[in-house]
Formats: C-alpha cells, structure tokens, sequence
C-alpha cells in the first residue's frame, strides 16, 4: 500500500508509514465490532417474573422479626398481582422492597437471637456459678 500523505509505498498491514510516520489505515473510520449484537446488556423485557421472596419474608416473620417480615410478606404479594397485571417494573421494585425487607428482617433477627442465646449463656454461667 501506498502512503496517502508521502507516496512512500510501505509493506501491506504496517501501521504507519516507514517514510513519515503517517498513520496507514485504508479505512480509518469503519468502527470496529459494529456488528455486535443489541439488546443484550439489558435482557429482554418479556422475561421471567422476578423471584417475589414470598418463603423467605414469611420466614422471617415466624423466625426472626415480625415487623419487617410482614412487609417483606405484602411486597412479595406486590410482586405476583403487578406482574400480573402487566407491570414489570412495579413487579421488579416489589422484588426488590420484599428482598430488602426481608434481608433487614433477617439480619435484625439473627442479632437479636445471637443476643438473646448470649444473655441465656450469661445467666446459666452466673446460675452454674452461684452456686
Ligand atoms: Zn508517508
């Protein structure tokens, strides 16, 4: 190939001329991977109904904390009825509330047990001591 700026003819695929430096690109505005494929970082709008935590939330409830649980509980309940009634992004957001309330409620839970056992190791040690 030829050199557009010099004429120096330099060896085909050489990245610049040898001559002066040029850049030797025989289509330097062709965008490079054009040909990927759209729509795939978003996935399809038409997909599965998001997981509603419905178990987890009512887990939550009798397991660990009540308050948190129930609202996990009516967003799980959101998930199903705004999916079914079309409205995916409603249906998404009460997933993502009922996760929310649920891992909360969880987690408030799991305190409050680990903190319970502890005072009840407490008081056997200081009963066991008494005596
Ligand atoms: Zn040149």
């Amino acid at each position: 190939m030829y050199c557009k700026k010099c004429g120096v003819q330099n060896a085909d695929g050489a990245p610049t001329c040898t001559a002066c430096g040029a850049p030797l690109t025989k289509n330097p505005y062709q965008p490079v991977g054009a040909q990927q494929p759209f729509g795939q970082v978003g996935g399809s709008m038409m997909g599965e109904k998001p997981k509603n935590y419905l178990v987890e939330s009512i887990l939550v409830t009798l397991c660990c904390c009540l308050p948190l649980g129930i609202a996990g509980i009516v967003f799980a309940a959101q998930v199903d009825s705004k999916w079914n009634a079309g409205d995916q992004h409603g249906a998404i957001a009460s997933a993502d509330n009922a996760k929310k309330f649920t891992l909360i409620g969880f987690g408030i839970g799991l305190v409050m047990n680990v903190v319970v056992f502890g005072i009840q190791i407490l008081a056997a040690i200081g009963a066991a001591s008494a005596q």
